[in-house]
């Protein structure tokens, strides 16, 4: 799911842009994709050996970020959790009830940021574990969003809104001639309610929840999002968390890990990276509950 709004008149024909737009999506699903099998991504995760794996300068540039979240998070980012996600049935194949103990305790052992090796130089990439298996989707959308806002500014566009599937980057002004309005949800699965509206410009804004991806286990509520450092799914109370940073890459990584980081670690860290961040939190009793880091109060 995808949208790019720019006011009227565009300084560029529609067809053009869309075009633009549709061949940075493309070539973003075929390099990382999990569920394409002749994805870059997916012949990596079948490279059953610990040698170099030579990989795309684009593809590199994701793992390179994607392991600089995962350090400054204390692993709560980890794109390795490939095979939990599928275990736990979150992945393109669905499972029946989460995995037994002695499965979980394997693939346990065979996750950890640490275990892929990147060598800038020779542009590869190393699996000290040979069963590593990444999974890009907390941050591959992020970085389309930045690829699609580089594309059409290349076309001469200023002004536009771009959302990939709740990751958004703005720039410019909307056609009322202000900020962009961006309506963050009330972490709610029945439906769309708008908590609270950030009017914002040039910058990525990226949210992540467990209000709308979920499945219920009895009476357990599992999130699509893993703390890897357990295997299983978060249950911080973090409903949704929301990151501005001019990277919509950035922003969505962090997003994610926040989740599994929880309240206080969370707002930590984001102090520590001088990251604007809006938590919402459940209450406990149907509320919900505003954390806001001092960044994005100062916004
Ligand atoms: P969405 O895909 O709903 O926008 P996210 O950006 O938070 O939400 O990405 C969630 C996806 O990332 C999960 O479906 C899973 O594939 C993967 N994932 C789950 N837990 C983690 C984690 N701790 N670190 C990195 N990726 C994760
Ligand atoms: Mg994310």
């Amino acid at each position: 799911m995808y949208r790019v709004t720019a006011p009227r008149p565009l300084p560029v024909a529609a067809g053009k842009l869309s075009s633009a737009v549709t061949e940075q999506l493309e070539q973003v699903d075929a390099l990382m994709s999990t569920y394409r099998e002749d994805s870059e991504l997916s012949a990596l995760n079948r490279h059953d050996a610990s040698d170099a794996f030579p990989i795309s300068a684009e593809t590199f540039a994701v793992l390179a970020e994607a392991s600089d979240v995962s350090r400054a998070t204390s692993g709560a980012f980890d794109i390795t959790v490939g095979p939990l996600v599928d275990a736990w049935g979150f992945g393109p194949v669905a499972t029946a009830g989460p995995p037994a103990p002695d499965v979980l305790a394997q693939l346990k052992r065979d996750t950890g940021w640490q275990k892929l090796t990147l060598d800038e130089s020779t542009r590869t990439v190393r699996k000290s574990s040979r069963a590593i298996r990444c999974d890009l989707s907390a941050i591959a959308k992020g970085y389309a969003v930045d690829r699609i806002a580089r594309a059409i500014e290349d076309l001469g566009c200023q002004d536009y809104m771009v959302d990939v599937g709740g990751e958004v980057r703005v720039a410019g002004l909307n056609a009322a001639g202000e900020p962009w309005r961006i309506g963050i949800e009330r972490p709610d699965a029945a439906g769309r309610v708008v908590h609270r509206i950030l009017q914002v410009t040039d910058t990525g804004v990226a949210t992540s929840g467990d209000y709308r991806n979920f499945r219920m286990e009895g009476e357990r509520r599992l999130s699509h999002v893993l703390d890897p450092r357990i295997g299983e799914p978060v249950e911080t109370g973090v409903a949704s968390a929301t990151v501005l940073h001019r990277s919509a890459m950035r922003a969505d990584a962090f997003a994610t890990a926040l989740l599994v980081l929880g309240e206080r670690e969370g707002i930590a860290v984001a102090e520590r990276e001088g990251l604007a961040v809006l938590l919402l939190l459940r209450d406990g009793q149907g509320g919900i509950r505003e954390v806001t880091s001092s960044r994005f109060r100062e916004r």
